[in-house]
């Protein structure tokens, strides 16, 4: 592959903002310095004006996800090339242990998803819904098979939790493994008999899925996980983050030096429940667990981002069409495919409502977007920085591009954005991936097929 130079940009790590130029030579980057000569460069792209991100990286996707009698409508062709068009460079998207079968089944499941469709670099958590006879010995060969994170489930019992005991001996099976486990966190028993007596009562409205998950037990639950893992001796990640109440637990355990971490997601930060009192059906398109919270708890979310009592903004991309998916909910609640769309908009939204207004600065946005996912998961420095010697996975930022973000023109195979409207300042001109050009002013020239699988190395930035 042929050299490309960048210049006159602005380069911007987590550290630092500084005027560079970038050559990059094949996948990687060579070089990062001022006035750097383009002589020999086989392609030069002049930056002046623009700002020179690390790729960004999204560690929570759900692609072709089988969920409730349907399957999430983007697949890895049309998901990872939506979220190259909003500057994600690599995800890491779930394998499901479906209950009673081998992990090492859904991980070929999963790779032979992505197999010949994935446009961008991609790694994979394993869901653990049955650790069974063999299940830690699993755990420790995946970790050397670069799945270096498990999640686990304290809700949807029957389908996906799993209890204190299987959380408790998985959390302790990472002290010698070095994995990363991540706790869908919300009290699972609780919420079921909540439901249950709202369906009784004949609450059956799109609404009652917000209103049935209350933030206590999803407290609860985050309080439960991370003194397991405190018992344990390991760190955890609690992922998609909802509320305040949740916060508070992850900031004392954090305030005490326990390895805690958590991300958050651009619908909790931007969103609130009055979407879920839209009339009709509309509001099952804000469908997702945990739900929308009340007013007050989004500007919480932005403080603990701020105060890195937030590590992460991921997006729990998980698309259902309004049309023929959403719909197999209209009488029930709880038939309503959980999730929704997110991978494209992510560096757009946080960057607009976090940088613009002033809430977090440039460096903290990348650092949330990729440094700490890549340090998190077992990428770093080969993912998530902009230094000599990792993959050239750079974005060119133009911060002034005003756009609107709308169903009508994104690249998510979804028929409604739950940020419909929505207009953004800064967005991605070009977007490389490992030296390659994928998308150009607008224009698509990644390829299905050519992301690679990225085996990742345990012990992470958690274990530091
Ligand atoms: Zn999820």
């Amino acid at each position: 592959m042929p050299s490309t130079l960048i210049k006159n940009g602005t380069v911007v790590t987590a550290e630092r903002t500084f005027a560079a130029d970038i050559l990059i030579d094949g996948e990687k980057i060579r070089d990062i310095a001022p006035a750097l000569p383009a002589e020999n460069a086989g392609r030069v792209i002049d930056a002046a004006g623009m700002l020179l991100l690390p790729g960004g990286i999204d560690v929570h996707t759900h692609l072709d996800m089988p969920f409730g009698g349907t399957t999430s409508s983007d697949d890895f062709e049309t998901g990872t090339r939506a979220a190259a068009f909003g500057g994600t460079t690599t995800l890491i998207d779930f394998a499901i242990q479906a209950k009673g079968t081998k992990m090492r089944d859904a991980l070929d499941t999963w790779w032979k998803k992505a197999d010949g469709r994935a446009s961008i670099d991609y790694g994979l958590h394993m869901i653990v819904t049955d650790l069974g006879e063999a299940g830690l010995e699993d755990m420790d060969s995946l970790v050397a098979e670069g799945v270096a994170s498990f999640k686990l489930f304290m809700a949807y019992p029957g389908v996906l939790m799993v209890d204190d005991a299987t959380i408790f001996q998985a959390l302790s099976r990472t002290a010698k493994n070095g994995a990363l486990i991540c706790m869908h966190a919300e009290n699972g028993g609780v919420i079921d008999v909540i439901v249950r007596r709202a369906l009784a009562a004949g609450k059956t409205a799109p609404i009652h899925h917000a209103l049935t998950r209350p933030v206590t037990a999803e407290a609860e639950a985050v309080h439960r996980a991370i003194a397991m893992a405190e018992i344990a001796g390991v760190p955890v990640y609690i992922v998609h983050l909802s509320s305040e109440d949740a916060l508070n637990q992850v900031r004392e355990a954090r305030d005490r030096g326990v390895p805690a971490f958590a991300e958050t997601c651009p619908q909790y930060l931007l969103l609130n429940i009055d979407e879920m009192n839209k009339p009709g059906f509309e509001s099952a398109k804000y469908v997702f667990t945990p739900p929308l919270r009340e007013k007050h708890h989004p500007p919480k979310l932005w403080e603990g981002l701020k105060h890195d009592h937030l590590q992460v903004v991921s997006t729990d991309h998980c698309p259902f069409c309004f049309a023929d998916q959403k719909s197999l909910g209209k009488d029930d609640f709880t038939k309503i495919p959980n999730g929704g769309p997110g991978i494209e908009n992510r560096l757009q939204l946080i960057h607009h409502h976090g940088v613009n207004l002033g809430r977090i600065s440039l460096n903290r946005f990348v650092e949330l977007v990729a440094t700490t996912p890549a340090k998190l998961f077992g990428l770093y420095p080969r993912k998530g920085t902009l230094a000599a010697g990792s993959d050239a996975d750079i974005v060119v930022w133009d911060p002034n591009a005003e756009h609107t973000i709308t169903a009508k023109t994104h690249h998510m195979r979804v028929d409604y954005s739950m940020f419909e409207g929505f207009t953004v300042k800064g967005n991605a001109k070009q977007v490389i991936s490992r030296g390659e050009v994928l998308v150009d002013n607008g224009q698509w020239h990644g390829r299905p097929g050519r992301g690679q699988f990225l085996k990742r190395a345990a012990r992470g930035g958690a274990w530091n």
